[in-house]
């Protein structure tokens, strides 16, 4: 694994005391708000003119993962100011923080500002690899084209790709519950590949349900591989392939869904093969990261307390961010907005449907008189945009700059 280090042969240490100082002042820079700081200690912040309250979760806002990510990317483009930096996709889920590193000089590899095929890369290029980590055999084409590469990819994700690689090893199914789509689960069903291994991806319950029938009493495999298409390695097949599986999961998923989806194939299991035999049948090993568990507990306690609404700020396609507004919706009024443009004023806001996958737009959005609205942000979400978010709220209730905000 290289991590600060840009190829095997060329070990560069990216993280001098020199070189961090620098990286630290400029990350701050573009990302901090004292505003926020100031709120994370207090917890809620008030307004007495605009009638309004904010209420912040404890924990929100970018993970470590991220931070080292970003972190190690700002300090490549300082170490290598004369080398062409290139990263394989989003360095996060944040349309932000995405066009700043690209302002900054690092060429994307695929997606909309797609500037380069990894196929015309060379031996004086490097490559960042995100947080979310790459599918095995994109990581073998950089190197066979001598590309150096920064890996950036957080250690949470890596443990899940262990975890994968022993199931391989023991003939055992990976059912990875996640989004077939999303990088870290492309990387994760990599790992079960390159260990001769097979996997399958299941995102929700129904489809949960699917393969526990399939366990149980077995069914049309054709039905079964169509409606899974895409979601299973090469060569999968139910009857040999579901006898023995172990359940992991994409880091970011809800502990309780991804807990609900092992007791399930785990149930399939028992019924089909009793419950003796359990343990040559079914493995189970929890891979929801620390960061994303966090932010999920903390929302939960902030959900007790009174509040008119929720605003979950982050990227429409982060999977961590998307939880926390199914968390938000179950108990009242939720808007999962990217950045504070969205708020158009206090009758109207555009917003993430995750389920339609579309922006939405909500009217009379804001209740009139006194309020508190609650704020949380995905692991991709930096302060500043949050800070934007709040002042702007405060601005559509009438808040002049000048008028004082009172730290509860
Ligand atoms: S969300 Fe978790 S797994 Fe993903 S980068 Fe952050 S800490 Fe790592």
């Amino acid at each position: 694994m290289a991590t600060d280090a840009p190829s095997k042969s060329k070990r560069t240490n990216l993280r001098r005391p020199d070189i961090m100082e620098m990286v630290k002042a400029q990350v701050l820079s573009h990302y901090q708000s004292d505003l926020v700081d100031r709120l994370r200690s207090k917890g809620e912040v008030s307004c007495l003119e605009s009638q309004l309250t904010i209420r912040l979760a404890k924990e929100f806002g970018f993970c470590y993962g991220v931070e080292r990510c970003i972190d190690l990317a700002y300090a490549a483009l300082k170490v290598f100011p004369d080398k062409q930096l290139y990263i394989l996709g989003e360095i996060i889920h944040n349309p932000e923080v995405n066009d700043q590193i690209r302002d900054m000089g690092i060429q994307f590899l695929s997606g909309p500002h797609k500037a380069a095929e990894i196929e015309d890369l060379g031996e004086e290029d490097i490559v960042i690899i995100p947080a979310f980590g790459t599918e095995v055999s994109i990581r073998e084409k950089l190197e066979s084209k001598g590309c150096q590469f920064i890996d950036t990819t957080c250690g949470d994700v890596m443990s899940v790709w262990k975890r994968v690689r022993s199931y391989a090893t023991e003939e055992v199914t990976s059912i990875i519950h996640g989004k077939a789509s999303h990088e870290e689960t492309m990387a994760t069903s990599s790992q079960a590949i390159s260990r001769n291994g097979h996997y399958l991806v299941v995102n929700t319950f129904e489809e949960t349900d699917i393969i526990c029938q399939y366990i149980e009493k077995g069914g049309n495999k054709t039905a079964l591989l169509e409606r899974f298409q895409g979601s299973y390695s090469e060569g999968f097949d139910p009857d040999l392939h579901l006898q023995a599986v172990g359940v992991a999961n994409q880091t970011t998923m809800m502990r309780g869904e991804t807990e609900e989806v092992q007791r399930r194939i785990r149930g399939a299991i028992v019924k089909r093969y009793g419950a003796k035999n359990v343990g040559s049948h079914f493995r189970f090993f929890d891979t929801i990261c620390g960061a994303t568990q966090d932010r999920q507990d903390a929302l939960s306690e902030m959900l007790k307390k009174p509040m008119d609404l929720l605003l979950v700020i982050g990227g429409y396609n982060s999977s961590n961010t998307s939880h926390l507004a199914e968390m938000g919706e179950r108990v009242l009024p939720t808007f999962f907005i990217k950045n504070s443009g969205e708020i158009i004023g206090q009758d109207r806001i555009r917003h993430w449907n995750q389920y339609a996958q579309q922006v939405e737009e909500t009217r009379n959005w804001m209740p009139e008189g006194n309020i508190t609205i609650g704020i949380t942000a995905g692991a991709s979400c930096p302060n500043n945009l949050i800070e934007d978010v709040i002042t702007h709220l405060f601005d559509i209730r009438g808040s002049s700059s000048d008028q004082l905000l009172y730290f509860n």
